[in-house]
C-alpha cells in the first residue's frame, strides 16, 4: 500500500497591509478540501522555502505599494530575482501561477506582480495558470473570485504534468537502474485524486451552508426563504418594499446562495482582571513613536467652504533626531472613536471587563495555516486599549467576515441576509450597502441585533488600525523645531445602515482635539494636546538635487502641502546662497472659491514677491466661468490641468528640453489621472507624436524620476 501523502504545492505571498497575506492563507486553508496540501510562506522567509529546488507548483500572491514598489516583506525577494547574474534557465524547473493585487488609481498598477512575473519568465519559469490582476479601485473580488475558482483544477493539472514529466524522466533513468521504491509519492496520490474526483468546479464557494447548519454540507448551494417573506423577527419588517442593508428583494431573496468557506477560528482569547490601570500614553510611547505637542491649529478654509481645511503645527523641539526633508510624510496614530468602542463593548457584552487584560493564544487544533497571534496586538493590553488603539474597527468587513458572523446570529432572517451579503449572488448588494457605504462592524452589529460574535472573532478578522500619513507642509530648514501639515476633515454622509453622517477617523479626531483652540484667523495660545507620530521618509518625492534645474508643481486642494515645504526650503537656500543659480519654479494650484478655500494664499503670494516662485497659476473650479454652458477648457480653466494646457509650451520645454522635473500631489482618483492625460496630450502637441510615443515619453520621465507623484485615493 502506498503511503497516503497528499500532493503539495507552495503558496508565497508579499503583503503590505495583510490583504495578499489573507488571500494566500485562504488558498492554503482551502487546499485540504481539494485533497492537496499547501506550504504557506511569506516571501521574506527565505529560509522556509527554496525556489531553486522546488518541484511543486508555486502560487504567488503579491500586492503593490507606494509608487509601484514591492511590499516591505517582498523587497528582498524582488531584489534577489532581479540579479542580472542569474542564468536564463535558473527557474526552468518551476511552474507558477500569480495573483497580483493593485489599484488603478495609482501609477504602475500591479507593478510588483508584473515585475516578479517578468523575472520568473526571463529565468525560465513556466506559468500554469493565467495571471490575475485585481484592482482595488473597482473591487478586488471582481478578479480574485473567478481567479480562485479556476485555480484548483489548474494546480491539479500542473501536478499531473509534473508527475508525468517525472515518470518520463524516471523511465529514461530506469536504464540507469533506479530502484522502484524511489518513485515519488506525488504520482501515486495524483491517481487517487483523479479517481475520487475531488475537483469541485465552484471551489471558492464550495463550503456552502444551510441556515441551521453548523457543519457545511457537501452541496454547493443553500436554498432558504427570504427575510421579507419570513415570520417577523425583531428589527426586521415582515415585508420589504425596497432593498436595504437588512432586507432584499427577489430574485436575490429567493435565490439559492453560494457563500464563501467559513474562515477557521484560530485564537483562544480570555480576559483577566488586572492589578493596575493601564496608561495608554505610556503603552504607545514605548513603541518608538514620538509624542509631540500640537503648538498651533489654524482653520485655513473660510465661511461656508465645502470642506473644512485645518493646518496643524507640531512642536518637535524635544526630538532633535526628528529631521525631515521637503516631500516627506509622517504617520499620525489616532484612536478609534470612544463612543464606537463603547458600543462595541456593549454589543460584545464586555463593558464590565474593559479594563481586564486580554490573553491571546493560538488554538491547538486550529485548521488555519501559519496561525499566529496578530503581531499588531501587544501582550497584556487591556480590552479597552485593544479596541481603541490596535484594531481598525471601522474597516469594511470582508465577505469572509460576514460569513463568520452568520455563525453567531440567532435570528434566521438576519442570518439569511448576512448570507446574501457575502454570497456570490449578493455581490451587488454587498458593494452597494456595505463596501461603497464604508460600513464598519459596529454599524453591522447595530443593523443585525441578533448577531453576537465573540471577541476572538474580531481579533481574528479585523485588520490593524493603520496610522494616517500626512505630507509635511513646512521646511525643516526654516522651522527646525516645527512640523506642519494640512488636511481636509473627511465627511461620510448618512446612508442605509448609518443613520447619521460621521467624520473620517483621523481627521475627525484631530478636528475634535483642536477645535476648542481653533482661531480664525491665526492666533490661539490655548494649551493643545499631544499626538503620536512617526516619520515616513520619501526618498524620491524631493526637489531636484541640482537646484539649477527648473521644476513644475501641481497640487490642488490639500495637495499643495508638500510644495509649501519645497518653496520654504528654496527660499532658505536662496537666502543662504544668493549667488547660486536656481531653476525656474512653477506651481499649479486649484480650489473651489477664491475667498473660501484658497489655501496658503498669502504664503504663495509672498513666494512670488520674493522670487522664490516664478509662476503661480491658480484656478477656481466653481467661479470665474464666463459661459456656464461651455465645457471647461484652456479657454475657461476650471481645473489645474486646464491651466497646464494653457502653459503647454513652457511646461513641455522644462520637461523635454531643460531636463526639469514635474511633481503631482493630491487626489489619485480623478485629478492625478486627468493631469496624466493632459500631460500626454501636451507631449503629443509639442512633439507632434502619436499616443503611443507620448505614453513612452511620459513613461521615460517616470523612469528617470523626473515625473513624480505623491497621491492618495
Ligand atoms: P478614514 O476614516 O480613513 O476614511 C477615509 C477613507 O474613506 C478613504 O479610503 C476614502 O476613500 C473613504 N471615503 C471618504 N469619503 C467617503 C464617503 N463619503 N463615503 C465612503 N467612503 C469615503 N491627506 C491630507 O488631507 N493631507 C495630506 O497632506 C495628506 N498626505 C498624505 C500623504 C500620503 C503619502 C498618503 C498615503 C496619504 C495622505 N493623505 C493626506 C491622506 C490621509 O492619510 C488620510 O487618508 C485622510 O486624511 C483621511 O483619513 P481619515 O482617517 O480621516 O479618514
Ligand atoms: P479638494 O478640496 O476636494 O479639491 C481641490 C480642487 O480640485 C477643487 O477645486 C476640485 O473642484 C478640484 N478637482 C475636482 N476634480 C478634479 C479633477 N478631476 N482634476 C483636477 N481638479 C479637480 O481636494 P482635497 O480634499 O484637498 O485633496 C484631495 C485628496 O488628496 C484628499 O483625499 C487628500 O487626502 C489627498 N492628499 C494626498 C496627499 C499625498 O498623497 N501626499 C497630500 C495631500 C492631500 P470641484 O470640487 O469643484 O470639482
Amino acid at each position: 500500500m502506498p503511503l497516503e501523502v497528499k500532493p503539495r504545492f507552495v503558496v508565497l505571498y508579499g503583503s503590505q497591509k495583510g490583504q495578499a497575506e489573507s488571500i494566500a492563507e485562504g488558498i492554503a486553508e482551502e487546499a485540504e478540501e481539494h485533497g492537496l496540501v499547501a506550504d504557506l510562506c511569506c516571501l521574506n522567509q527565505n529560509n522556509k522555502y527554496n525556489l531553486e529546488k522546488e518541484r511543486a507548483p508555486v502560487v504567488f500572491v503579491v500586492s503593490t505599494t507606494g509608487d509601484g514598489e514591492p511590499p516591505d516583506n517582498a523587497l528582498q525577494f524582488v531584489k534577489r530575482i532581479k540579479k542580472r547574474t542569474l542564468s536564463p534557465d535558473h527557474y526552468k524547473h518551476l511552474l507558477y501561477a500569480l495573483l497580483a493585487l493593485g489599484d488603478t488609481n495609482y501609477a504602475n498598477f500591479c507593478n510588483c506582480g508584473k515585475t516578479i512575473e517578468r523575472r520568473l519568465r526571463e529565468l525560465g519559469a513556466r506559468q500554469f495558470y493565467p495571471t490575475g490582476y485585481a484592482d482595488d479601485g473597482v473591487g478586488l473580488e471582481l478578479v480574485i473570485d473567478p481567479w480562485l475558482k479556476g485555480l484548483w483544477n489548474s494546480i491539479k493539472d500542473a501536478l499531473t504534468k509534473m508527475a508525468s514529466d517525472r515518470t518520463v524522466q524516471l523511465k529514461e533513468d530506469s536504464a540507469k537502474e533506479i530502484p522502484e521504491s524511489s518513485l515519488p509519492d506525488v504520482q501515486l496520490n495524483l491517481l487517487s485524486i483523479a479517481d475520487k474526483q475531488i475537483c469541485e468546479p465552484d471551489s471558492k464557494y464550495s463550503s456552502s451552508l444551510a441556515i441551521s447548519d453548523v457543519r457545511p454540507p457537501p452541496a454547493s448551494t443553500v436554498s432558504t426563504s427570504a427575510p421579507n417573506t419570513q415570520a417577523c423577527s425583531e428589527g426586521f419588517p415582515q415585508v420589504s418594499l425596497a432593498a436595504s442593508l437588512t432586507s432584499s428583494l427577489p430574485p436575490l431573496s429567493e435565490s439559492s446562495l453560494n457563500v464563501p468557506a467559513l474562515p477557521p477560528s484560530y485564537l483562544d482569547v480570555s480576559l483577566q482582571e488586572a492589578d493596575t490601570a493601564e496608561q495608554a500614553a505610556e503603552r504607545l510611547s514605548k513603541e518608538s513613536r514620538y509624542e509631540v505637542p500640537i503648538s498651533k491649529a489654524v482653520q485655513l478654509s473660510k465661511g461656508d467652504s465645502v470642506k473644512t481645511a485645518l493646518l496643524l503645527e507640531l512642536d518637535i523641539s524635544a526630538f532633535p533626531s526628528m529631521t525631515y526633508h521637503p516631500g516627506d510624510s509622517f504617520d499620525v496614530f489616532c484612536p478609534n472613536v470612544a463612543e464606537e468602542v463603547d458600543h462595541l463593548l456593549h454589543r460584545l457584552g464586555l463593558q464590565d471587563q474593559k479594563n481586564h487584560h486580554v490573553q491571546i493564544s493560538v488554538k491547538d487544533n486550529t485548521k488555519k495555516k501559519g496561525a499566529q497571534v496578530p503581531p499588531h496586538i501587544p501582550e497584556n493590553v487591556s480590552l479597552l486599549f485593544l479596541l481603541t488603539w490596535c484594531l481598525e474597527i471601522r474597516s469594511v468587513p470582508k465577505k469572509a467576515f460576514l460569513r463568520a458572523l452568520v455563525e453567531h446570529t440567532s435570528d434566521s432572517a438576519q442570518r439569511r441576509r448576512l448570507q446574501e451579503l457575502c454570497s456570490k449572488q449578493g455581490a451587488a448588494d454587498y458593494n452597494l450597502y456595505v463596501r461603497d457605504a464604508s460600513l464598519g462592524v459596529s454599524e453591522l452589529l447595530a443593523a443585525f441585533p441578533s448577531c453576537s460574535p465573540p471577541l476572538s472573532l474580531l481579533i481574528e478578522l479585523l485588520p490593524k488600525l493603520q496610522p494616517r500619513p500626512y505630507s509635511a507642509a513646512s521646511s525643516h530648514l526654516r522651522h527646525p523645531e516645527k512640523l506642519r501639515f494640512v488636511f481636509n476633515v473627511v465627511e461620510f454622509p448618512a446612508c442605509s445602515g448609518r443613520p447619521a453622517g460621521r467624520r473620517g477617523l483621523c481627521t475627525g479626531w484631530l478636528f475634535d482635539l483642536v477645535s476648542p483652540g481653533l482661531v480664525f484667523p491665526e492666533k490661539a495660545e490655548l494649551a493643545l494636546p499631544k499626538i503620536h507620530v512617526s516619520l515616513r521618509p520619501n526618498c524620491s518625492f524631493r526637489p531636484p538635487s541640482d537646484p539649477s534645474l527648473p521644476f513644475v508643481m501641481i497640487g490642488p486642494g490639500t495637495g499643495v502641502a508638500p510644495f509649501i515645504g519645497f518653496l520654504q526650503q528654496r527660499e532658505e537656500e536662496r537666502k543662504e546662497n544668493p549667488e547660486a543659480k536656481f531653476g525656474e519654479t512653477w506651481l499649479f494650484f486649484g480650489c473651489r472659491y477664491r475667498d473660501k478655500d484658497y489655501l496658503f494664499r498669502e504664503d504663495l503670494e509672498n513666494f512670488v514677491s520674493s522670487g522664490t516662485l516664478n509662476h503661480l497659476k491658480v484656478c477656481f473650479s466653481r467661479e470665474d466661468r464666463k459661459d456656464e454652458e461651455e465645457p471647461p477648457s484652456a479657454a475657461q480653466p476650471r481645473y489645474v490641468q486646464h491651466n497646464l494646457l494653457l502653459c503647454c509650451r513652457q511646461v513641455t520645454d522644462i520637461l523635454l528640453r531643460q531636463n526639469g522635473y514635474i511633481y503631482v500631489c493630491g487626489d489619485a482618483k480623478n485629478m492625478a489621472k486627468d493631469v496624466n492625460e493632459t500631460l500626454m496630450e501636451m507631449i503629443k502637441i509639442e512633439l507632434q507624436v502619436d499616443q503611443l510615443e507620448a505614453m513612452k515619453t511620459l513613461a521615460g520621465l517616470r523612469e528617470q524620476k523626473r515625473y513624480l507623484q505623491d497621491i492618495w485615493a
